[in-house]
């Protein structure tokens, strides 16, 4: 049998990575942990470094970088720590790395992200911010480096399966008519209008079916995760934003369908577990186990669909707005949103301002083309630049 797949994770110590390396670890002669990344719970690094026993981990400074190295050459590991940015680009584009999961949260995962895209690797995609940002310069460099590119986020990992392998030929090519975006509504899918303006992050921190990192959480609350989704979606499978419709759907089972031209409509259905997506991502086209339990439909009874409303959740009127504006919309779009989120976890807004914070940020700063890396984060940085006015005026 072949070496097992060397596997780089970045953004190893959240959510996404503890479930990557999950499986990765019921799979060691397929695959094993050639670098992972952290940064803040370093001492949980450390520990993943001890069980999966590392070539490289990357830590944000060059302090930690000396505490983990110590840490781990006491406990015998040859592990090499690298630090940043730089650090991070380095091990996602690896000569001797197979495949990069790329699940730093937010714009941080950008360079990194694109590095291990630029080096040609298989991306298994969970960094739904860095496609948003800068969507057509990254698909631009998928085709240019043949990089394979298999999305993460459960419901553009259930469109990939409900796809034909030769979809990329075009939507209309293949008969697809509609791509059917699921959503759960998050916790506040039915909280009075009039107390949304009051709920806590430990509220919006609580999903009715999913265990994520914060910011996705609360993206997931204002259903802003779904209109991040629905760029990501017109990118990842060249479709037009009035061709993907978010549908609720609270339980979860169904991660998203695809509708075609004949009538036929196709699902993929499973328990609300990330480690379905990334199984299928590592081993794809193959498939293997994952550690998640066989769905249940009895026990699920049934399966209920709404209309989202855009009133209750402002952010997905806000995110097709900028996915229909294109250019430079996108990435301003995310940077204040990325701002708002934070600001709402320090609690020095409120919930409902996220969606004010944007909308302003989007009425102020020009749409402008971006067709280099360093438009898209002079736009990333224009934006936050701008949400940090309005919190300066209007913040606790
Ligand atoms: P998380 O907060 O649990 O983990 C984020 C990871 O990124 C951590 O390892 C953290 O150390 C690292 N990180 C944070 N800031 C960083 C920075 N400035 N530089 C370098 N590393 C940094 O988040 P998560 O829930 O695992 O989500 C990760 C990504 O996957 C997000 O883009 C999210 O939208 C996407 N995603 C998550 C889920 C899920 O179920 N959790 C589902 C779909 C998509
Ligand atoms: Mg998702």
């Amino acid at each position: 049998m072949s070496r097992p797949q060397r596997i780089t994770v970045l953004g190893a110590t959240g959510s996404i990575g503890l479930s990557t390396l999950d499986v990765i670890a019921r799979h060691p002669l397929r695959y094993e942990a050639f670098a992972l990344s952290g940064f803040s719970r370093l001492s949980e690094l450390q520990a993943l470094c001890l069980r999966h026993r590392p070539r490289y981990a990357v830590v944000p400074d060059q302090e930690s970088a000396r505490h983990l190295q110590a840490g781990l050459q006491g406990a015998g590991l040859t592990t090499e720590v690298l630090v940043g940015e730089g650090g991070l680009c380095e091990v996602a584009s690896h000569p001797e790395v197979d495949a990069v999961m790329a699940a730093i949260v937010g714009a941080a995962g950008l360079k990194p992200t694109l590095a291990a895209v630029e080096a040609g690797k298989r991306v298994l995609l969970a960094n739904k911010e860095a496609l948003v940002m800068s969507g057509a310069l990254f698909i631009q460099a998928v085709r240019h480096s043949g990089a394979v590119l298999l999305p993460i986020d459960s419901e553009h990992n259930a469109i990939f399966q409900c796809l034909p392998g030769d979809y990329s030929r075009g939507l209309a090519q293949v008969g697809v008519r509609r791509i059917l975006l699921t959503a759960s509504g998050g916790p506040f899918r039915e909280t009075s209008l009039d107390v949304l303006h009051e709920v806590s992050p430990e509220q919006a921190c609580a999903h009715p079916n999913w265990s994520m990192g914060r910011k996705i959480s609360v993206d997931s609350a204002s259903m802003m995760n779904k209109g991040l989704e629905l760029i990501e979606a017109c990118w990842l499978f060249d479709a037009s934003p009035s061709q993907v419709e978010v549908v609720i759907h609270p339980q979860s089972v169904i991660h998203s369908l695809v509708d075609y031209v004949d009538g036929s409509v196709l699902a993929q259905l499973g328990n609300p577990d990330m480690r379905t997506p990334i199984a299928h991502a590592l081993a794809w086209p193959e498939r293997i186990d994952s550690g998640v339990s066989a769905l249940d439909l009895f026990r699920i009874g049934r399966l209920d669909f709404h209309e989202p409303d855009e009133t209750r959740f402002p952010c997905l009127r806000l995110a097709r707005q900028a996915a229909e504006a294109g250019g430079s919309a996108p990435a301003m779009l995310n940077a204040a949103n990325e701002v708002a989120v934070a600001a709402f976890l320090e609690r020095r807004i409120r919930f409902t301002e996220i969606a004010s914070i944007i909308d302003e940020v989007l009425n102020r700063e020009s749409v402008l083309a971006v067709e280099t890396l360093d438009a898209v984060l002079l736009a990333d940085a224009r934006a936050r630049a701008a949400a940090q006015d309005w919190l300066a005026r209007h913040g606790r």
